[in-house]
């Protein structure tokens, strides 16, 4: 990328950058070279190509090097430009809080189906805030309480609830600890850190860019599962949902842990890549037969 200023074009540096992106194992090399030019741009993909041959000023070609050279380095294109959409919204992320993955939109999509539209949900390991906002957003009439042990991850929710409009409750804690006792809901639901350890370090590089914490589940992975499965019967209501988004070696244990527990029809479920994502199970509807 040398040559002055004047003389690069959109469309030359996107051509100079999909290819610098495809020698240095970048997914989506077009794609991701479009999104951050056009955010060292403050514009929109489309508008790239309104002005594809008007050669950009000095200030604009030096944030989009700083990106593109992070890029390479294995920065998620998430982190650089400060949010990632999840269900149709833009949520705020940043190295303090996982990047939201399109396979958590399925374990949305389950939680939602399950709540009521003046119903309570728990949202535990929070996060961005990602399903706790969403699940406000979309069931208006519901009360939904959000948590995280970390207080930077909640610090990034409370933020995306705010400017996204979500009346959400927060807490932090560490899992059941941030929820009132006597609180129960109609859903509960949670991305956990659900990673076998001994993957961890076998990620990909993006992925070691985010918070250890919100990745690493013990050595099976399953150590935080564990612990929601056993404190949710106690605080589901009767008829109520718990959901889960697991690792795919989790798909026989996590049921298991379900039906253990005393909860009913669990069932792992897959996502799009066809792979078990998420478990869902149920409390009784009534009392228990005598
Ligand atoms: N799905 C994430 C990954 O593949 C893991 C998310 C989590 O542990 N909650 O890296």
């Amino acid at each position: 990328m040398s040559g002055g200023p004047s003389s690069w074009t959109p469309l030359k540096l996107l051509t100079w950058t999909q290819g610098f992106f495809a020698q240095r194992g970048v997914d989506a090399p077009r794609l991701t070279a479009e999104v951050l030019l056009a955010h060292a741009l403050s514009c929109d993909r489309v508008r790239l190509y309104l002005d594809f041959d008007k050669p950009l000023g000095e200030a604009e070609l030096a944030r989009f090097r700083d990106f593109v050279r992070r890029r390479a380095d294995g920065e998620p294109t998430a982190y650089l430009v400060g949010s990632r959409e999840f269900y149709g919204r833009p949520f705020a992320v940043d190295p303090r809080v996982l990047v939201p993955r399109p396979e958590t939109e399925l374990v949305l999509e389950a939680a939602l189906a399950a709540l009521p539209p003046d119903g309570a949900a728990l949202d535990l390991c929070t996060g961005s805030g990602i399903l706790g906002v969403t699940l406000a957003l979309e069931r208006p009439g519901a009360r939904v309480l959000a948590t995280d042990l970390s207080d930077d991850a909640l610090a990034v929710a409370r933020a995306n609830a705010a400017a996204l409009g979500a009346e959400v409750g927060f807490a932090r804690g560490d899992l059941w600890e941030a929820v009132p006792a006597d609180a129960r809901f109609d859903v509960i639901v949670s991305n956990p850190p659900y990673v076998p350890r001994g993957e961890l370090d076998t990620l990909q590089r993006e992925v070691r860019r985010e918070p250890r914490l919100a990745l690493d589940g013990g050595p099976d992975g399953a150590d935080v599962l564990r612990r929601i499965v056993a404190g949710a019967p106690g605080r589901l209501a009767p008829g109520g949902t718990l959901v889960l988004e697991m690792h795919e070696s989790h798909r026989e244990l996590l049921p298991l842990l379900c039906r253990e527990a005393g909860l009913e029809r669990a069932e792992a479920r897959m996502d799009l890549a066809g792979l078990p994502r998420y478990t869902v199970a149920h409390v009784a509807s009534g009392p228990a037969p005598a």
